[in-house]
């Protein structure tokens, strides 16, 4: 296990997060919580076989000041999952707030005070072959699996990432929706991501097959022209990011910043004045060099550093306009 050291606010304090999944944290697996060492499936698993189950990636954030775990926008992350559900003929019976009272049980039951990431798994658990969605006589029934671990940050957040537009291009709606976070898809995403580090780059961002900007390999993109915030649409094949709409709505409400959304091109990021990434792992990450060609100045533009500050603090729950987005773990 690695350990990573994280920034957790502007002061000195420094939190450490042991990074990595540890066997014996708690699980929740077929409808128990059970020691994450004993969450296994069975090899002929369909989902195993075909990528065919859709995922979620969650942060908690800990808050040192008031010994608390607040989960960010957890409700919108299990719309997203049911919604993912729904393409791809997973029955999953259980409602939004079941799914997050079982993620609250199992935080409590983990006590972690750093924090975490949550990822629940939702896939086509029958034991065929075969790469039919359909559940027949009960042949290929719905699982869902729930387990947590320690995270710090995703990527660099401090020096400004360098990042290269991938030769790998995004997949189509028509072929494996990218509004839907779904496990199989995700090979687009590990062949981008790993031959942009192979290369030396830090991530990569991906082009839907007309040409225009999608996103980054798992993370929404914002670029700054002339003052103005723009991002890439949905239909430009990219995963409808809890990020993205939240940044759009602080840049909106704290600092009187509309959103343009529109189709982006290759060549405009490299005559924009900011870059920056978005998503739950990733958080809010400038880009400060593209194809080996500086953003801007070549340093984080300040609308990227000022939407980053506030973002940590709104996670942390440290600003009271956004608490009802932070979901308490702990009963303090
Ligand atoms: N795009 C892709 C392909 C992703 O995997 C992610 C991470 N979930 C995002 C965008 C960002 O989405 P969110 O802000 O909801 O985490």
């Amino acid at each position: 296990m690695q350990k990573q050291t994280i920034t957790i606010d502007k002061t000195e304090k420094k939190m450490t997060v042991k990074e990595g999944t540890d066997l014996d944290s708690i699980a929740y697996f077929n409808e128990k919580f059970v020691l994450l060492r004993d969450a296994q499936i069975n090899i002929m698993t369909h989902a195993f076989q075909y990528g065919t189950g859709v995922f979620e990636g969650i942060r908690g954030y800990w808050n040192e000041e008031e010994k608390q775990m607040y989960i960010f926008r957890m409700k919108e992350h299990y719309v997203r999952l049911k919604n993912s559900c729904k393409l791809i003929r997973l029955e999953l019976t259980k409602s939004v707030d079941e799914l997050c009272n079982i993620t609250i049980e199992l935080m409590q039951k983990n006590k972690p005070t750093c924090d975490m990431y949550i990822r629940p798994n939702v896939y086509k658990a029958g034991i065929n072959v075969g790469p039919s969605l359909l559940n027949k006589n009960g042949s290929n029934p719905t699982g869902f699996s729930l387990c947590t671990m320690p995270m710090g940050e995703y990527l660099d957040l401090e020096k400004g990432l360098h990042v290269s537009v991938s030769s790998w291009t995004r997949v189509e709606d028509n072929a494996i929706p990218p509004r839907g976070k779904i496990q199989g898809s995700y090979v687009n995403t590990a062949l981008a991501k790993t031959d942009a580090i192979l290369s030396g780059f830090d991530d990569t961002i991906v082009l839907s097959s007309c040409g225009h900007v999608s996103e980054g390999s798992a993370m929404n993109i914002f670029m700054v022209r002339d003052g103005k915030l723009i991002t890439t649409p949905v239909h430009s094949n990219i995963l409808e990011g809890v990020t993205r709409t939240t940044i759009i709505e602080l840049a909106k409400k704290e600092f009187d910043l509309e959103t343009e959304v529109r189709q982006i091109d290759r060549s405009e990021l490299y005559v924009c004045d900011e870059v920056f990434f978005c998503g739950t792992g990733a958080q809010v990450s400038p880009a400060t060099m593209i194809d080996h060609r500086p953003v801007g100045n070549g340093k984080t533009g300040p609308i990227s550093k000022k939407l980053q500050e506030l973002y940590f603090n709104v996670v942390r729950g440290r600003n009271h306009c956004y608490k009802e987005w932070c979901m308490p773990v702990f009963k303090n």
